[in-house]
C-alpha cells in the first residue's frame, strides 16, 4: 500500500488512506465470512451455527447475470468492487457447510484455513525454489510428515502438495514410470512401452485414463479388474490377471488400489493387495483421495470398530497405507482445506527427481553443494508453487489431531445413520456404500424414479444427491443399461448431524411418485 505519495509509516500508527480502506474491505469481508461459516473441524475458529440453511444447491435457472461487460479502464475503490461482487457471489453459490449437501466430495471449509490462504495470498511465497523460500517449504515437508502420521503411514517419508488427487496422482504415474521404463529420459517408454500394464478396479477414478492416455500407453494400457458386490478389488482376481498376462508377454508394473472410491466409498483390502503388489514387483499407488484421512481413526479407542462397521477395516490395518509406494489424499476433501490441495506421499521421495529434474540454464545461480535437497520444481509438474502447506499447516495445529478426529468420526456417524434409515426405509434400498459414501435408489420405478427425484431436488434445493452408475460384481466397467444409484457423500465434518440425516429418506420418500413407493 506504498504506491502512494504519503510518508512512509514512522511509529506503526500512520496508515496511507488506500491500506486503511483495502484494510476496512478486509474486516468487512472477514466480517460477512464469519457469519456464513461454520466450524467442520472442531477447532474452535468460528462459532455461529448457520441459521436456516437455505437451499442445498443452487437454484435451477440458469445463470440470468450477463457477465460480459468490457474490461473496466478505470479503477474503483475496493469497498465498492466488494460491495458490488459480495451479494451476487453469496446468493449465486450455496453455503459450503449445508447440512444435505450429499453430491459430491466437496467438503465445508476450515475457517481458519480460509485465513491461512489469505495470509499464503499475502506472503506470496514462491515454493518452487528452496533459495526463495527454504522456511515455506521446510513448513511443506512438516505438514506432509504430520499428514503421514495422522493416517498410521511413518514409511511415507516426504512428497508433494499438488492441485488436487488427481494431479497427486498423475505424478505418482509418472514417477512409476520413470522407475519401469530404463532409458526413460532419453528414449521414453521404448521398446517396453507397448507392453507395459497397469492395473486397478473397476471403480478406479477417470485421472488414471487420463494420465495414462497422456503418458502414451492408451487405454489398453490399463487392465480394469472386476470389484466383489463391495465394490472391492480382491487379490485373487489380480493373481489371475497378473499371471495371464506375463504369460503374453506383457509387463506389470502400477496397481492401483483403493481407499474410498468415488462412486461408493470402499476400500479394497490394502495389506493383501500390497503383499501383492511386492511379490509382483509393482508399484502401489493408494488413491486415498477421499478415504484415507478416516484411518486417522485407528488411533482411538473403538476406531478399529467405527472403521470397519462402515466397510473399511482395511484402514485399521498398520500395514495398508503404510506399505504404499505412493498415497494420495486430499486435504481439501475430509480435511476442509481450500479446494486445491491434495498430498502426494513416498516411501521413497528421491523417486520425484528421478522423473522429473531437469537443470534448466536459466537458474544458473543454484550452488548444488548448499543444499542436497532437490528443489520442488524438479519433484513434480508445476514450477512456481503456492503455499498450498499454510493454510493446512495451521489448520492442523489449531483443530489437532483430536479436532481431526472429531470431525472424521462425525463423518462416519452421520453416514450410519443415514445407512440405517434407508434401512428401515419401506421407499429406498440401499446399494453398495462405505466410508461416508451411500448408494440407493427407489424401490421401484427404476432409472426414471431416481431421475425424477433429483429433478424435484434441484427445483426445491432440500437436498444434493448425485447419482452413480456402478460395476455389477464380476465386470470390469458399469455395464451399458447399468441402473443410476443416488449417491450421498456424508462430508460435513460436525455438521455431519446423524439426526438430520436419519430423517432424509423419508423426506426423500415425500418427493417420489406413488408408483416409485413400494408396499
Ligand atoms: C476426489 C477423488 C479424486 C480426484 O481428486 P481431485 O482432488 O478432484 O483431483 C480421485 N480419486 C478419488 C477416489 C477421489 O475421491
Amino acid at each position: 500500500m506504498s504506491r502512494t505519495t504519503a510518508p512512509p509509516p514512522g511509529n506503526g500508527q500512520a496508515v496511507d488512506p488506500p491500506a486503511r480502506a483495502w484494510a476496512a474491505a478486509g474486516q468487512a469481508l472477514l466480517a460477512t465470512l464469519a457469519a456464513r461459516l461454520r466450524d467442520p473441524l472442531a477447532g474452535g475458529a468460528a462459532g455461529p451455527a448457520a441459521a436456516a440453511p437455505g437451499r442445498a444447491w443452487p437454484a435451477p435457472e440458469p445463470c440470468r447475470l450477463e457477465l460480459h461487460a468490457p474490461l473496466p479502464q478505470a479503477g474503483r475503490p475496493a469497498d465498492a468492487v466488494l460491495a458490488q461482487a459480495l451479494p451476487l457471489l453469496l446468493e449465486g453459490l450455496p453455503p459450503p457447510d449445508h447440512p444435505r449437501a450429499l453430491a459430491y466430495i466437496t467438503a465445508p471449509v476450515d475457517p481458519f484455513a480460509v485465513l491461512g490462504s489469505l495470509l499464503a495470498a499475502g506472503l506470496q511465497a514462491n515454493l518452487g525454489l528452496r533459495r526463495m523460500a527454504g522456511l515455506a517449504c521446510a513448513i511443506e515437508a512438516q505438514t506432509l510428515a504430520w499428514l503421514a502420521e495422522l493416517v498410521g503411514a511413518p514409511a511415507l517419508r516426504g512428497g508433494l502438495l499438488l492441485g488436487g488427487g488427481s494431479a497427486a496422482g498423475q505424478t505418482a504415474v509418472w514417477a512409476a514410470l520413470a522407475r519401469a521404463c530404463p532409458g526413460w529420459h532419453e528414449e521414453g517408454l521404448g521398446a517396453r512401452g507397448p507392453q507395459l500394464v497397469a492395473y486397478a478396479s473397476a471403480a478406479s477414478h477417470h485421472w488414471l485414463d487420463r494420465a495414462l492416455r497422456l503418458a502414451g500407453l492408451g487405454a489398453r494400457g490399463l487392465r480394469r479388474l472386476p470389484v466383489d458386490a463391495e465394490q472391492r478389488l480382491q487379490p485373487e482376481t489380480l493373481a489371475r490377471a497378473l499371471a495371464a498376462d506375463r504369460r503374453a508377454g506383457r509387463i506389470p508394473w502400477l496397481l492401483v488400489a483403493h481407499a474410498g472410491t468415488v462412486g461408493s466409498g470402499a476400500v479394497d483390502p490394502l495389506a493383501a493387495l500390497a503383499a501383492l503388489a511386492r511379490r509382483e514387483d509393482l508399484w502401489l499407488h493408494i488413491d486415498g483421495a477421499y478415504g484415507a484421512p478416516y484411518a486417522a481413526l485407528q488411533a482411538e479407542p473403538g476406531g478399529s470398530d467405527r472403521l470397519a462397521a462402515c466397510g473399511a477395516s482395511a484402514l485399521a490395518d498398520p500395514a495398508g497405507l503404510n506399505q504404499a509406494d505412493s498415497l494420495a489424499l486430499d486435504p481439501h476433501k475430509a480435511l476442509h482445506q481450500p479446494l486445491g490441495c491434495g498430498a502426494l506421499l513416498l516411501r521413497r521421495p528421491e523417486t520425484l527427481p528421478a522423473a522429473f529434474a531437469d537443470a534448466p540454464p536459466y537458474y544458473a545461480e543454484a550452488e548444488p553443494a548448499a543444499d542436497p535437497a532437490p528443489d520442488p520444481s524438479q519433484c513434480g509438474p508445476e514450477n512456481s508453487r503456492p503455499f498450498r502447506a499454510l493454510p493446512l499447516w495451521l489448520s492442523l495445529q489449531a483443530a489437532g489431531a483430536q479436532g481431526l478426529r472429531a470431525s472424521l468420526r462425525a463423518e462416519l456417524d452421520g453416514a450410519a445413520a443415514l445407512r440405517a434409515a434407508l434401512q428401515a426405509s419401506p421407499a429406498f434400498v440401499g446399494g453398495p456404500g462405505a466410508l461416508g459414501v451411500q448408494t440407493f435408489r427407489p424401490r421401484a420405478g427404476g432409472d426414471a424414479a431416481v431421475g425424477q427425484l433429483l429433478a424435484r431436488l434441484r427445483a426445491d434445493g432440500h437436498a444434493a444427491l448425485s447419482a452413480v452408475r456402478l460395476a455389477g460384481p464380476d465386470e470390469t466397467a458399469p455395464a451399458a443399461g447399468a441402473p443410476r444409484w443416488l449417491r450421498a457423500c456424508v462430508v460435513q465434518g460436525l455438521g455431519s448431524a446423524p439426526e438430520g440425516l436419519a430423517r432424509l429418506p423419508g423426506e426423500l420418500a415425500a418427493r417420489l411418485d406413488p408408483g416409485a413407493v413400494g408396499d
